[in-house]
């Protein structure tokens, strides 16, 4: 008896993401020499508004210095060039908006290699980028009775923005892991939040001190745990939670933000 004839995989198509909004840069000013902030501005952001903290933000870049910026279609299931080119394509934390002067402003890690990196550390007034989103953010538990925040460089700017809207009142307890001793500031004014720096060891993978100090660091019953990093060591920081102290899922967040070796471009549709 002949089997029946293969059916082929259907062909994935999802709801194309927000459209990309042309900006330039208007701003640029460094926070560490690891970390910059750069503010985005353009008449596109008339209707960007922000809801939640710790959102995303898609940010295309000119694939090199001696290209324009040129916005790529939708194809059904990624953005593409013409001739089927990846444009360059990074996810960021948008931070403050101001829907007055369409002001945005976003933070870089200045980790060295990759489109992103190169461009926020020679970012100048007049620059061309797009962004779009947000995709969705962070929910806030207001009735829970503590938080914990760990990170590692690229979770500072969703962190900062956490701090500014976490209920004062309920204890909070945050973890950084940093490449490098300059990579530390003061993170918030607040004198009531515990923030603990780690460094990473110099031929260490990436999360090693952040995983470590979670492992370190006491849990109450439903505290709810935020955590965003390096993806392989944010899944270390998962089972760690799961498996090894029993914390319920709903009550955590945990985010990969980049891949060690891997550039990071992201075509996925916002969540
Ligand atoms: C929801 C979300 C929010 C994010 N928010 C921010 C933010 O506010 N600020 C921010 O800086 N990043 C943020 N990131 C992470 C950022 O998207 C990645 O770090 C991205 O890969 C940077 O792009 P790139 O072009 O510089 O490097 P890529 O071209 O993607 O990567 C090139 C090489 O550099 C490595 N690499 C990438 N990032 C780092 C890093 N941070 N440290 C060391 N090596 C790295 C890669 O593994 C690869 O080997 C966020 C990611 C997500 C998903």
């Amino acid at each position: 008896m002949s089997s029946p004839p293969a059916t082929p995989d259907p062909v994935r198509i999802r709801r194309a993401p927000p459209r990309f909004r042309r900006v330039e840069v208007s701003r640029v000013e460094p926070i560490t020499p690891r970390l910059v902030r750069i503010t985005l501005t353009g008449p596109e952001l008339d209707g960007f508004a922000l809801a939640e903290p710790a959102a995303s933000v898609r940010l295309l870049l000119p694939a090199s210095s001696a290209e324009d910026l040129v916005i790529p279609e939708w194809e059904g299931n990624e953005f593409l060039l013409a001739g089927g080119r990846r444009p360059a394509i990074r996810t960021f934390t948008p931070l403050r908006f101001d829907a007055d002067t369409f002001e945005l402003d976003i933070e870089a890690v200045l980790h060295g290699d990759g489109v992103a990196s190169r461009w926020a550390s020679s970012a100048a007034a007049g620059m061309s980028a797009a962004i779009s989103g947000p995709g969705r953010g962070y929910t806030i538990d207001l009735d829970a009775p503590a938080f914990l925040l760990a990170g590692d460089e690229t979770a500072i700017p969703a962190i900062r923005q956490l701090l500014e809207e976490l209920p004062r009142a309920t204890p909070t307890h945050v973890l950084i892991e940093v490449a490098q001793p300059d990579a530390r500031f003061d993170l918030t004014g607040r004198a009531d939040v515990a923030v603990e720096w780690h460094d990473l060891e110099a031929g260490a993978p990436p999360g090693d001190a952040l995983v470590a100090a979670v492992r370190a660091t006491a849990l109450d019953d439903g505290t709810r745990v935020w955590a965003a990093g390096e993806a392989a060591a944010v899944q270390r920081i998962r089972r760690h939670l799961f498996e090894e102290r029993g914390v319920p899922r709903p009550q955590t967040a945990i985010r990969g933000y980049w891949k060690h070796g891997r550039a990071g471009d992201d075509h996925k549709p916002a969540p």
